[in-house]
Formats: structure tokens, sequence, C-alpha cells
């Protein structure tokens, strides 16, 4: 349909509108079934240390629909959050993490990995024992395995966070903030909270080094992570230039399409069969 007189343009704005919500209704509908239908399947995107070698993996949902085809977590993480169903997912991807990277061991490698979980999956009180009762099934190294949270989503449920972040802790787990900057969180209370790793959101990576501006506030994330004691991870690397620029500044770790996309089991094994075997 053309756009053509005013009125028209409201039409066919409001025609978008509602194939937009239909679009959402039928995914809200058809995720109750994508976990027993076999739809869903966890991806995975390297992290990789100076010497280029992959050093971890970050662990992100994918949802193959049958009739619409893939399904960005963007669309239906909040869906399964307002639904509760992000328990069940998140306990599934979790299982299914801890086993990758038991596999991973079997071939003798040791791949850690970052697995992203939703606050309200967090602070469900079940969700305690059913992380300790994964890594008892899979008998997991708990120091491989990190959970990632988003600062924004923490800060409205501080407490009960904090509590089940630092039983999860204690058994070995470690914990990293995701999306650093894009929050308005306070440092005061982040730095109070038991967290290992800070990932620097692609906001700011996306920004270096050309942005003077961006180049200072990244450079005093890094300073404050390290004043923490935190590891360095930067998100969404995607240049040459970037990557020099963050390694010249002290961050640990990189994450990007630089060098490599989220890939499927089978693809992650044939780049994981390019690297040396590091014990
Ligand atoms: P995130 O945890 O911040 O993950 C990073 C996102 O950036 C991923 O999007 C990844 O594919 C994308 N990315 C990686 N490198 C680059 C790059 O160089 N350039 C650009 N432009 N993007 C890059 P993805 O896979 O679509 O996931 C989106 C978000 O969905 C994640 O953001 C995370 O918050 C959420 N998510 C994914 N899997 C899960 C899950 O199992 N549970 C929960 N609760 N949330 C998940
Ligand atoms: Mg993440
Ligand atoms: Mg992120
Ligand atoms: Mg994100």
């Amino acid at each position: 349909r053309a756009v053509g007189e005013g009125g028209d343009r409201v039409c066919f704005h409001s025609e978008l509108q509602s194939q937009k919500e239909q679009r959402k209704l039928r995914l809200e509908q058809d995720l109750r079934y994508a976990l027993e239908r076999n739809e869903l399947q966890v991806y995975y995107q390297q992290q990789c240390c100076e010497s280029e070698f992959i050093s971890a993996a970050e662990a992100l949902l994918r949802w193959q629909h049958p009739d619409l085809g893939m399904i960005p977590p963007d669309e239906f993480i909040e869906l399964a959050e307002q639904s509760g169903q992000i328990i069940e997912i998140g306990e599934w991807v979790l299982q299914q993490a801890c086993e990758q990277v038991k596999s991973w061991n079997r071939e003798g490698r040791r791949m850690g990995v970052a697995i992203n979980v939703s606050v309200k999956q967090l602070v469900v009180p079940q969700f305690v024992d059913s992380v300790k009762e994964v890594l008892a099934l899979t008998k997991v190294d708990p120091s491989l395995i990190e959970f990632e949270l988003t600062e924004s989503m923490l800060m409205e449920n501080l407490e009960a966070g904090k509590q089940a972040m630092l039983k999860i802790k204690a058994m070995g787990v470690r914990f990293a903030i995701d999306d650093f900057g894009t929050g308005h969180s306070s440092l005061a209370y982040l730095s109070q909270l038991p967290f290992d790793v800070l990932k620097i959101d692609h906001s700011f990576v996306k920004q270096l080094p050309r942005d003077p501006h961006y180049c200072k506030v990244t450079k005093a994330i890094l300073s404050l992570a390290k004043n923490l004691g935190l590891t360095v991870v930067a998100e969404g690397v995607e240049q040459q230039e970037q990557m020099r620029w963050l390694r010249r500044h002290g961050c640990d770790l990189m994450q990007g399409y630089l060098l490599g996309k989220p890939v499927s089991v089978p693809e992650f094994r044939k780049l994981l069969a390019l690297q040396p075997v590091v014990h």
C-alpha cells in the first residue's frame, strides 16, 4: 500500500503497528512449545585473549521458528521473562552449556562458558538449587562457568540478586556485568556485588578509536575495572583498530564479529579444531 496523504499515512502506520502486535502474539503463543519441539538451540561466540586463542565462549540462545525462521533473542527473551518461561528456558540453556563444557573437556579443551542469566531467573528461590543440581549432574568445574547479568535489571532487585549471587559464588561460579555503561547503575552499588568480570557494551566499542569522548570514557571504565580487580571483556569488536586500541589500554578479552560470529556447536568445533590443544 502506497503512502499518500496524511490520513493514509496514519492508516499505513497503524497497519504496521498491528502487524507487529500480531507477530508478538504469535511468538508469545509459539514460544510455549518451542522447547518441547526442539526449536531452541544454543550458539557459541568465542572470546579471545592476547594470543587470539579462544579462551572462552558466550552461550547465545537461538529460536528456529518453523514458519518465521530464526528469531533473535532480543525479540523473545523479554516475552519469556513476562510469561515466566524464562525460568524453564534458562535452566535448559544452563544444562546445555554445562554439558558442552564437559564435551569440550573430553576433547582436551579447557574452555570456559559465559551464560546469560536473566535477573528474573536469578531472584527465583529455586534458581540456586537448580544451579547446584546441574553442576553436580554434569560434574563440570564451576570455575569454567560464568553468569552474565545486565546491570539495569539487577538494580531493580538489588538485595535478592545479591543474596543469590553470593550463594552461587560460593559454589565457584563467576559473575560478569553485561552491557556495562548502558544502564544508570551506581558504581558504588555495583562494586558491592561480587562480580569478577565487566563487559564493556558494544555501543562504546563502536566509537573507538576515533571519538575522543568515548576513548576517555572507555579508559575510565578500564581503570575502574582494574582497580576493582575485574577482568574486562570488550563486546562487539568489529575492527582491527578497535582491538588494537583496547589491547593497548589493558582490555583482557575481545569478543565480536572481527574474531567470530556466534555459531552452532558443529561450526564452533571446526573453529576449535584449528587451534592447538593447550592443557
Ligand atoms: P548480550 O549478552 O549482550 O550478547 C551480545 C550480543 O551481541 C549477541 O546478540 C551477539 O550476537 C551480538 N554481537 C556479538 N558480536 C558482535 C559484533 O561484533 N557486532 C554486533 N553488532 N553484534 C555483536 P544476540 O545473540 O542477538 O543476543 C542478544 C541478547 O539476548 C544478548 O545480549 C542477551 O542479553 C540476550 N540473550 C541471548 N541468549 C540468552 C539466554 O540464553 N538467556 C538470556 N536471559 N538472555 C539471552
Ligand atoms: Mg551476554
Ligand atoms: Mg552485552
Ligand atoms: Mg545485550
